[in-house]
C-alpha cells in the first residue's frame, strides 16, 4: 500500500478527471420528517452534489451492482426458433466516490458468493470488474456496530481510501489505477507527524462506537438456541415487510420470473431481489410454504448471516451497518436480537 497526503481542495480535480465514467456518490435527496438531510447513493454530475461528510445512507449502494430488478435474458421468435439475447447491463464504468468501510466490506463478502463460489454470476461480475472505489472515513453513528463485526476498516476491496485530517486527506492507494489518478493531483509523501495525526484520528473514531454485538462463540450459541422461545418473541413483532433485506448491503437472495408475450413472439427472464422475511419466500409450486411462520423466517435470516455464512466463509455476512434496525418499523435490530439469544437484556 502507498500513502500520500493531499489537500481537500484537490478532490474536485480528481472528480473532474474521472467524469468520463459514471460517478456514484452520496447525494442529498431531501429531508426527513425531523428536517435531517436524506442522503442516498446516486449518479453525481458535479463535485458539489457530493455530501462526503454524510453520516450514513438509508439504502446501501447495492442497486448499482445488484439491481433490485434485472433482465437476465430476453427471447425473440425469429423464423421458427427462439433466439436468446443476454445483456449484462453495464454500459459505462462506475466510480464510487465516498464509500464507507462497511459498504466496501459488504462488497468483499458479496464477491465470495457471487464471484468466487461454484456458480459465479456474470451479471454481478461484469459490474464489479467495471467499477472503482474511492473509500472515505466516517463518523460512527449510534446504530453502527461494524467494529464488533471487524468491518470498521477496509483493508482491501478499494482503489483509494481517504481519511480526513483537518484540511487534508491521508490517502491510502491500493491499485495502479488509483496511483495513476494521482498524476492529476498535487500530493506529497506523509511525514511522521501525518502518521501520528492519522493514528490519533483513528483512535478518536474508535472511541465513538457505542453499539456492540458480542460475537464470541456465536455460531455455537446459535446452534444451541435454534429451538429457543426467544425467536418467537421477535417473530411476533416482525411485520414480514422485507425492509431489512431491502436496505442491507449484503442481502443477495433473489427470485426469477419468466414472462412470455401473449402473441408468443417474445419472452424474458427477470431476476428480482427477494427478502427471506417475506411470507412467500419459501413457497414452492403447489402452494406449500416451508416457512409459513414469521419467527421461523426471521430466525433463518439471522442464521444465514451469523451461522451458515460463517461456516462457509469463516466470517459473518453482516457488516454491522445497522441499516436494518433503522429501517425496521417493529424496532428489531441485530444487537438486541443477538443479545437476547445470548440470554442478555430484557
Ligand atoms: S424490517 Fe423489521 S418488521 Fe420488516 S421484515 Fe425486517 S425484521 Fe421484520
Ligand atoms: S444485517 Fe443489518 S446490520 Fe448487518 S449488514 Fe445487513 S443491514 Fe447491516
Amino acid at each position: 500500500m502507498i500513502f500520500k497526503i493531499c489537500r481537500k481542495e484537490e478532490l474536485p480535480k480528481l472528480f473532474d478527471s474521472l467524469s468520463a465514467n459514471h460517478i456514484v456518490g452520496p447525494v442529498r435527496k431531501g429531508t426527513d420528517k425531523e428536517g435531517k438531510p436524506i442522503i442516498a447513493f446516486d449518479i453525481a454530475n458535479d463535485f458539489n452534489e457530493l455530501e462526503l461528510a454524510y453520516p450514513s445512507t438509508k439504502f446501501s449502494p447495492k442497486k448499482f451492482f445488484l439491481p433490485y430488478r434485472e433482465t437476465l435474458s430476453s427471447f425473440d421468435m425469429e423464423e421458427s426458433d427462439w433466439q436468446e439475447h443476454i445483456d449484462f447491463n453495464i454500459y459505462k464504468p462506475h466510480v464510487f466516490f465516498g464509500m464507507h468501510a462497511c459498504d466496501i466490506n459488504a462488497l468483499n463478502k458479496l464477491d465470495k458468493v457471487l464471484l468466487e463460489s461454484v456458480y459465479p454470476s456474470p451479471y454481478y461480475g461484469s459490474k464489479r470488474s467495471n467499477m472503482c472505489i474511492i473509500g472515505m472515513d466516517c463518523e460512527p453513528q449510534p446504530f453502527c456496530f461494524c467494529r464488533s463485526m471487524g468491518t470498521d476498516t477496509a483493508l482491501h476491496g478499494f482503489d483509494m481510501f481517504l481519511t480526513a485530517l483537518g484540511e487534508r486527506y491521508f490517502v491510502e492507494i491500493l491499485s495502479a489505477t488509483a496511483f495513476n489518478w494521482l498524476k492529476n493531483l498535487n500530493t506529497r509523501d506523509p511525514t511522521e507527524d501525518d502518521h501520528i495525526e492519522y493514528m490519533a484520528a483513528v483512535a478518536k473514531r474508535n472511541e465513538k462506537f457505542t453499539a456492540r454485538v458480542d460475537t464470541t462463540d456465536l455460531t455455537k450459541i446459535l446452534d444451541m438456541e435454534f429451538q429457543a422461545d426467544v425467536w418467537k418473541k421477535w417473530g411476533e413483532k416482525c411485520l414480514s415487510c422485507g425492509a431489512c433485506a431491502n436496505v442491507c448491503p449484503t442481502c443477495y437472495c433473489y427470485g426469477v420470473e419468466e414472462h412470455v408475450d401473449l402473441d408468443l413472439q417474445g419472452a424474458s427472464k427477470i431476476k428480482h431481489l427477494h427478502s427471506c422475511n417475506l411470507i412467500d419466500f419459501a413457497e414452492v409450486a403447489g402452494g406449500h410454504n416451508f416457512r409459513p411462520q414469521s419467527h421461523v423466517r426471521l430466525k433463518y435470516r439471522y442464521y444465514h448471516k451469523h451461522r451458515g455464512f460463517v461456516e462457509a466463509f469463516e466470517e459473518s455476512l453482516c457488516v454491522g451497518c445497522g441499516r436494518c434496525g433503522e429501517a425496521c418499523l417493529a424496532d428489531i435490530n441485530v444487537p438486541e436480537v443477538i443479545a437476547s439469544v445470548r440470554g442478555e437484556g430484557g
